[in-house]
């Protein structure tokens, strides 16, 4: 995983959306990864240090992988690693694990109001 360079990523579109206003809240959206929530969370307010989206909440929305099984037809989000290489459902071995391997900036908020908030 590269954290680091999708934290900056995420603060670099937030901060050209932002078009210069001060960015109070990031929306993300984070299909797939295996991350643990806190360390994106903290990569992307060190990447947010200096910019207008210094002061950001920082909002994960995780959207955990599917399988799907060939031998029951079972969807099933993906919570664990033995779900990604068996069903949970029937034990079938006979699965296709989808879902979005991506990470998305869904939204900001800006402080459009001029100063004061938070
Ligand atoms: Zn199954």
């Amino acid at each position: 995983m590269h954290e680091t360079g999708l934290s900056e990523a995420i603060v670099a579109a937030a901060v050209r959306r932002a078009a210069g206003r001060r960015v109070t809240g990031l929306r993300v959206r984070i299909g797939g990864h295996a991350i643990d929530p806190a360390v994106v969370t903290q990569g992307i307010q060190v990447a947010a240090a200096g910019t207008v989206a210094a002061d950001t909440a920082v909002d994960l929305v995780l959207e955990p992988m599917t399988v799907r099984c060939h031998d029951c037809g079972h969807d099933a989000p993906v919570t664990d690693h033995l779900a990604m290489v068996a069903c949970p459902e029937c034990g079938g071995v006979d699965v296709d694990v989808t879902g979005g391997d991506d990470v998305v900036l869904e939204s900001i908020t800006v402080d459009g109001a001029g100063p004061g908030g938070r």
